[in-house]
């Protein structure tokens, strides 16, 4: 068994330490404002790109943040993960910069185009089994036997910490910012972003905002422990999967500092992505298109006004499945 020793629960000065370590190796994303969506809204409406980063998600802040704050010998030992989708080539990607080893534990499910786009950055790709309890088994199995660090895809200080410098940012391009959106899976991104922005600004109201279906964090909060759920087909696949019955970090941080969780349909979605493709030329994955889908679709209403700030989180999305998603939309 890994040793769970615990560490403080991250804090804003953890984000300000997390972005002057991560800055060599992001992209400071560009806020910019959307016409059509204020609009619709009646507020004034700003998209967070992260999109734009270079492995096409936030993901590398968090990464990046985690594999830097390494010991000298851990990162001679390397890393390991079994997450398959955005936070597997943003480990790859900051530990081949790096030049630290990282193996990405997967399953043989996992499809052949999310395998080459790991092994591109340069990482190892250990398959075991066929589920992704077997590839988390195999993961721990490593750390043990070779001592390679396990870099968690959200419940982890540094990780939060390293997400949460999207935060600073949106303060600094839009300080009299009233309300936030943002996409929540496992909960790093909001916790991060919540921390950053609630020590300058308590009273701003975050939502977050999930699938109908396999909304994982939102259940938990429903339960107030933490649960598992069934995982269905979503275009928002990047917010699919379990919190962990063990969650240290972010079931705790979500419920102090989340005001509620949306949850969209899939058709919501589908016009959050055919809107960001038509409306701002940009392609982008279901999880990115919920902020937009939200608003398009009256899930959330904005008051009248104010000023909002929506993360658009990645682009990593297979491109049949996507051009399939935007002709099910009328223009609009
Ligand atoms: C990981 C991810 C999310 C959700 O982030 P959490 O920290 O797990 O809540 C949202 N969108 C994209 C594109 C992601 O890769």
């Amino acid at each position: 068994m890994e040793e769970r020793t615990r560490v403080p629960f991250p804090e804003a000065s953890d984000v300000w330490e997390a972005r002057k370590r991560i800055a060599p190796y992001i992209r400071r994303t560009p806020l910019v404002f959307s016409h059509r969506l204020s609009e619709i809204s009646g507020a004034e409406v700003y998209l967070k790109l992260e999109n734009l980063q270079e492995v096409g998600a936030f993901k590398i802040r968090g990464a990046a943040n985690r594999v830097l704050s390494l010991s000298e010998e851990e990162r001679r030992r390397g890393v390991t993960t079994y997450s398959t989708g955005n936070h597997a080539q943003a480990v790859a990607c900051i530990s081949g910069r790096l030049g630290v080893r990282a193996v990405v534990c997967v399953s043989d499910r996992v499809p052949k185009a999310k395998l080459d786009a790991i092994r591109r950055w340069g990482a190892e790709l250990r398959i075991a089994g066929s589920s992704q309890d077997d590839a988390e088994a195999e993961c721990r199995r490593l750390s043990a036997a070779e001592g390679l660090v396990i870099v968690d895809p959200f419940d982890d200080p540094f990780v939060i910490a390293g997400q949460g410098t999207i935060g600073l940012e949106l303060l600094e391009d839009l300080p009299d910012v009233d309300i936030l959106l943002v996409p929540v899976s496992g909960g790093g991104l909001v916790s991060g972003i919540a921390l950053a922005v609630k020590a300058n600004r308590p009273g701003v109201p975050i939502v977050g905002l999930s699938m109908e279906r396999g909304a994982v964090m939102h259940a938990s909060l429903l339960a107030g422990r933490p649960v598992t759920l069934p995982e269905s087909d979503t275009l928002a696949d990047s917010l699919l999967g379990g919190i962990g019955a063990e969650n240290r970090y972010t079931f705790e941080l979500v419920k102090r500092h989340v005001e509620r969780i949306v949850l969209l349909p899939e058709a919501a979605i589908a016009r959050g992505m055919a809107f960001m493709l038509r409306r701002q030329g940009m392609a982008v994955e279901g999880a990115a298109a919920t902020g937009p889908g939200a608003l398009l679709s009256g899930a959330v209403s904005l008051p009248e006004g104010s000023k909002a700030a929506v993360v658009i989180t990645g682009n990593n999305v297979d491109p049949d499945a996507f051009l399939k998603a935007v002709k099910s939309v009328r223009d609009e």
